[in-house]
């Protein structure tokens, strides 16, 4: 596990942008200078990092990152698109995440020793991965040894998680999935073995079940790890084919159905376009359900004149609108809904870490324990040759 395991009080716990928790890798604020967002010249410091650093570095940029980060990136993609360009880069020295902290820990893993991932902000984590400890993945094994189960349950475990929990499912013959393959890494796992404990969001497991795999709401369970055996009975996990950890995206889980019926009445002939993550209600009631990457292509090969309402990060959805005038693209919910984790990489933090790498200074390098990396890339691994 990359984060020390530790215990946390309440005098432990530090003020959003305040100080830093030395025991842990997710500090909350920068160890360096930090340009001020205002400084008149930070695009043109961003270009001349960037130019200076040239193949020696390779940027990486989720579709949820700000625009002005995204400008900077060589490559932008989901989490699968990002972990394929990441395994695929041998050459540049640094791979700057702009995304989380779970990416770049799997960027990590599936790239050269010699190699350094930077991310520019040590606090943009996920909190869908924190809601799946190691401790707690560990304690749910063991509860599904005692109803004897455990060798019939193959781990899936979705990119958005720690790299602990990637290394668990490596150890346990299980596989990584993202929501552009969850369909293809479910049925793989069904093929190994007779029950899937799904980890850590609990509505792409249960809209892949349902949706893909033609099983049923009663073929799933929620394990929720803060209550004995889940909460669940020895029958009910025995019964079930699929356990779903009690884990959800807090941007995509804030759709709702009434969104859907609401913005049906408003915008007429219009087709709901949503994420994986969202709700089982909300997915079953869209017009078409796909990953980030499909969210995209959908739009872009959608005739001029037709009407999208999407639910998933605002960010992306904004670019999709700006870029698409001749479509009607309108947000599937009334209030803002960014990824306030991935929102922490702004141009500030980029020039900075760019400027360090330009100067000689590695800052906030993401590096996971080699006995952690070992079983996560076996993980990967399995993912990419699926
Ligand atoms: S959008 Fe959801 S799953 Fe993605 S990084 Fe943000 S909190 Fe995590």
């Amino acid at each position: 596990m990359s984060t020390p395991a530790r215990s946390t009080s309440l005098t432990d716990l530090l003020l959003l942008g305040q100080g830093r928790d030395l025991a842990s890798e997710r500090g909350v604020s920068c160890t360096g200078e930090l340009p001020e967002a205002s400084d008149p010249d930070l695009i043109s410091r961003a270009r001349a990092a960037r130019a200076a650093l040239g193949d020696r570095a390779l940027v990486l940029g989720h579709h949820y990152q700000r625009d002005e980060v995204i400008e900077f990136a060589d490559v932008t993609g989901d989490s699968f698109k990002l972990a394929q360009a990441a395994a695929a880069q041998s050459n540049a020295e640094y791979i700057i995440f702009c995304g989380v902290h779970f990416m770049a820990e799997s960027a990590d893993i599936l790239t050269s020793n010699k190699q350094k991932v930077i991310l520019p902000d040590l606090a943009a984590g996920c909190s869908m991965a924190d809601m799946a400890t190691a401790n707690q993945v560990t304690q749910c094994w063991k509860d599904l040894e005692e109803v004897g189960v455990a060798d019939k349950t193959i781990p899936v475990t979705y990119m958005n998680s720690s790299a602990a929990i990637k290394s668990f499912t490596g150890e346990h013959g299980g596989t990584i999935c993202t929501s552009s393959n969850a369909k293809k890494s479910m049925e793989w796992a069904l093929s190994k073995g007779e029950k899937i404990l799904f980890l850590p969001d609990q509505h792409l497991g249960r809209n892949t079940a349902v949706l893909s795999l033609g099983l049923t709401l009663d073929d799933c369970v929620l394990w929720n790890p803060w209550k004995p055996m889940g909460g669940l009975t020895p029958e009910e996990i025995r019964g079930a084919k699929v356990i779903l950890w009690r884990g959800h995206c807090s941007v995509h889980g804030r759709f709702t159905l009434e969104s859907v019926n609401e913005v049906r009445k408003q915008v007429p002939g219009v087709k709901v376009l949503v994420h994986p993550e969202c709700q089982h209600e909300v997915v079953a009631a869209a017009d078409v359900v796909g990953s980030t990457e499909m969210i995209i292509k959908t739009v872009e090969q959608s005739p001029a004149g037709s009407a999208w309402a999407i639910g998933t990060e605002l960010n992306l959805v904004s670019r999709l609108a700006k870029a698409h005038p001749d479509k009607k693209i309108v947000f599937l919910d009334k209030t803002v809904c960014y990824c306030s984790t991935m929102n922490r990489i702004d141009l500030p933090h980029l020039v900075w870490a760019m400027e360090s790498l330009v100067d000689g200074h590695v800052v906030n390098q993401i590096s996971v324990a080699p006995e952690v990396a070992k079983y996560s890339k076996l993980a990967l691994e399995q993912m990419l040759a699926l």
